[in-house]
């Protein structure tokens, strides 16, 4: 994930040090010291370590007063034509790259630095404005436990993006931490999306609330409300259908939804792989009910990982988890150091 972005990064960085460090270990100074330490007395020595120290100080004072330069939007966007296509080699999308780009300009147009840092520079504050994109996993088993009372998670998501599967998963990590689920089978729109949710529950030992192929949602996501109340179960997990994701109809029976189950949190569920895409698909559905975080199924087939920082940029909400195989275990908490550290950025 991002070597060539971690291996740009890394030389403009590594190269300025060298450059920097130069002038500071003059060699006849260190012989100097050494000589000393031979022959003379300890306290010569402190002299002459002064001395070196007292030189350091004026030259480093010097050579910021005769070599600095203002950094101008020129400068920004010749060293960021490389970085662009490295971005977007890594699936990040393209108005993420714009709003990287126009970020770097705001903080860095018009700062004195010395000269021949310049790359050194915005490297560096590429890599903070990238870490402040990230948002870490919110807990959410302990926001869960927290609750008095029912819990209900509605998810979102196209067809064919790892809904159903991802709930699934979620559902067994539930379990491991003894908080007890029910399915709601509210994409009535396929008979086969039902039939995948109760093939799950049979799996799990999960009751699954259903009604026929065609009915409300709505009605589908209240009935298990109800009967996880009745039964004391902790969590309601709502499947919905993801057809026509930009069509009003849906948006409106997504409303629907929301507005009978009431839901602690709506998921946004997508594939890193369609990366672009994906990052529209989390806009339209965040723009229509405002999702409250995003799991990122199939990880593990995406090798970039830009589609994770386009999604917390586009949305600003938090990945709740990332999906990374088809068993029920494949489900890991979304660590921003993760991504940091393939950047060379940690
Ligand atoms: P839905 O239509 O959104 O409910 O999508 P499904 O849950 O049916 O998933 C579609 C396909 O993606 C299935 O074949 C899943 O096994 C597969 N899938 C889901 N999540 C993952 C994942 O994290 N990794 C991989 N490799 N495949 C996944």
């Amino acid at each position: 994930m991002f070597n060539s972005l971690k291996k740009k990064l890394n030389s403009w960085i590594g190269k300025e040090e060298k450059e920097i460090e130069k002038p500071l270990k003059k060699k006849s100074e260190t012989k100097v010291i050494k000589k000393n330490k031979i022959k003379s007395p300890a306290k010569k020595i402190k002299t002459k370590k002064e001395d070196i120290e007292k030189k350091k100080g004026i030259f480093s004072k010097l050579s910021s007063k005769v070599k600095t330069s203002t950094i101008k939007t020129e400068h920004i966007e010749e060293i960021f034509e490389e970085l662009e296509l490295i971005l977007l080699e890594n699936n990040v999308a393209l108005e993420v790259v714009d709003k990287i780009k126009e970020n770097l300009i705001k903080d860095l147009e018009g700062v004195e630095v010395k000269r021949g840092e310049i790359e050194k520079m915005i490297a560096e504050t590429l890599k903070n404005s990238l870490s402040e994109v990230l948002i870490d996993s919110p807990n959410l088993i302990n926001e869960i436990k927290k609750k008095e009372g029912v819990y209900t998670i509605v998810f979102f998501g196209i067809n064919g993006s790892g809904k159903t599967t991802s709930i699934a998963k979620l559902a067994s990590k539930l379990q491991k931490e003894k908080i007890s689920c029910v399915f709601a089978a509210a994409d009535t729109f396929r008979a086969a999306a039902i039939q995948q949710l109760e093939k799950h529950g049979e799996n799990l030992n999960i009751p699954v609330i259903k009604q026929d192929y065609g009915s409300d949602p709505a009605a589908v996501a209240f009935d298990a409300k109800k009967y996880a109340e009745k039964n004391k179960i902790k969590c309601v997990l709502v499947d919905t259908a993801g057809r026509m994701y930009t069509k009003e109809n849906l948006i409106k029976q997504m409303e629907k939804i929301i507005r009978v189950s009431q839901p602690d949190k709506k998921i946004f569920v997508g594939e890193s792989i369609t990366g672009n895409d994906m990052v529209e698909q989390a806009k339209t559905f965040n723009e229509a009910i405002e999702i409250d975080g995003i799991i990122l199924s199939k990880a593990d087939v995406d090798e970039k990982g830009g589609t994770a920082l386009s999604i917390s940029q586009v949305t600003g909400k938090p990945i709740y988890f990332l999906g990374v195989g088809q068993n029920y275990e494949d489900l890991q908490e979304f660590k921003k150091e993760t991504i940091l550290k393939n950047l060379g950025l940690d």
